[in-house]
């Protein structure tokens, strides 16, 4: 070991070094030159009304455009940005880039709907003190009106697992209810089993975890769970999504099980936003006629 090769500081380093820190200090390097050199982009994916097909607005989710290695998904540096606390900026620039198109979109449908941009945030960015002094200088700098701003938040937030303190947790979700804001719980279903969360937080929206979705056709067990959160949103006046719709069988069943709003690779995949543009102005025209 590098202990028995004496006091050779440039042994000890480099054998203590793993391949696994190794790759996350380059991966963390990465990032941090990335932050500067605005080199993270963001996609968003669709969210469907299924009442109508239209798209009710999108979800902005963050890219990596890696000089070397192409697109790495958030899976890939998420988690370290976390950690690292690089999270913070990452996740402003998100914020900034979701209004700022949110302010084309609405520009663009000149009053013919209003489209909501959700942006996951993760528990540190939750966390962050300031946060709602942050989304409100957002919104004003874009001139975008806050009900068309969405904030996504894991069970494990709302549930603060961190241990933040439930009381910190629902003053921070009420601050930024107050913006005007919409307030959705992400992954639904995936986290604790207690529900009483539910009560405390105001709440506007649950995505139905994709598990769920991908089992509709083939699983009772999956159906059961999905029309039982549907049930239970229309009773607490809360709107679902659907997260992860892949097949016309799935929408389907989700139409009959009451849910509203949809997302997945049926309808689109996450996209540059000039494509969620050109969708919108699309289905404004198919509203409108010729
Ligand atoms: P999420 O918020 O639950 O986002 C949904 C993920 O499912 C996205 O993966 C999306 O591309 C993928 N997806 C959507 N429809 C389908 C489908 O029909 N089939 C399948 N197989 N996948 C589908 P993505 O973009 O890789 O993001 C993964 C996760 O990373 C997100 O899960 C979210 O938790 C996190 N994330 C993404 N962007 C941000 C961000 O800006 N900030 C933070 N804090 N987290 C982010
Ligand atoms: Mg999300
Ligand atoms: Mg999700
Ligand atoms: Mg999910």
């Amino acid at each position: 070991t590098a202990k028995e090769r004496g006091k050779d500081r440039h042994v000890v380093f480099e054998t203590s070094m793993d391949g696994r820190s190794e790759r996350r200090l380059t991966l963390e390097a990465g990032l941090r030159y990335a932050l500067e050199r605005e080199e993270l982009g963001v996609l968003y994916q669709p969210v469907v009304r299924l009442a109508d097909g239209r798209d009710a607005g999108a979800e902005a989710l963050v890219r990596w455009r890696h000089p070397q290695r192409g697109v790495v998904p958030p899976a890939a540096f998420i988690p370290l940005a976390e950690e690292t606390g690089l999270i913070i900026g990452i996740g402003e620039q998100v914020l900034r880039e979701a209004c700022a198109r949110a302010r084309e979109w609405r520009d663009l449908l000149k009053g013919g709907g209003t489209p909501t941009v959700w942006v996951n945030l993760s528990a540190r960015q939750f966390h962050e003190p300031g946060l709602p002094e942050l989304v409100e200088s957002v919104l004003e700098e874009a001139g975008l009106d806050p009900g068309s701003l969405g904030l996504e938040i894991t069970e494990g937030v709302a549930m603060d697992e961190s241990g933040f303190g439930a009381g910190r947790t629902t003053a921070t979700l009420r601050n930024l209810k107050e913006l005007g804001v919409r307030l959705a719980v992400d992954d639904f279903g995936t986290g604790y089993s207690s529900l009483s969360y539910l009560k405390r937080l105001p709440l506007d929206v649950l995505k139905i975890d994709r598990s769920f979705v991908s089992g509709l056709e083939k699983n009772t067990e999956d159906r059961a769970i999905v029309s039982a959160v549907a049930t239970l949103a229309r009773d607490m006046e809360l709107e679902v999504v659907a997260e992860g719709v892949e097949t016309e069988e799935q929408l389907h069943i989700l139409r009959e099980l009451g849910c509203s709003l949809a997302q997945g690779y049926y309808f689109a995949k996450p996209l540059p936003a000039t494509e969620v543009s050109a969708r919108l102005e699309g289905g404004l025209a198919s509203a409108t006629g010729p």
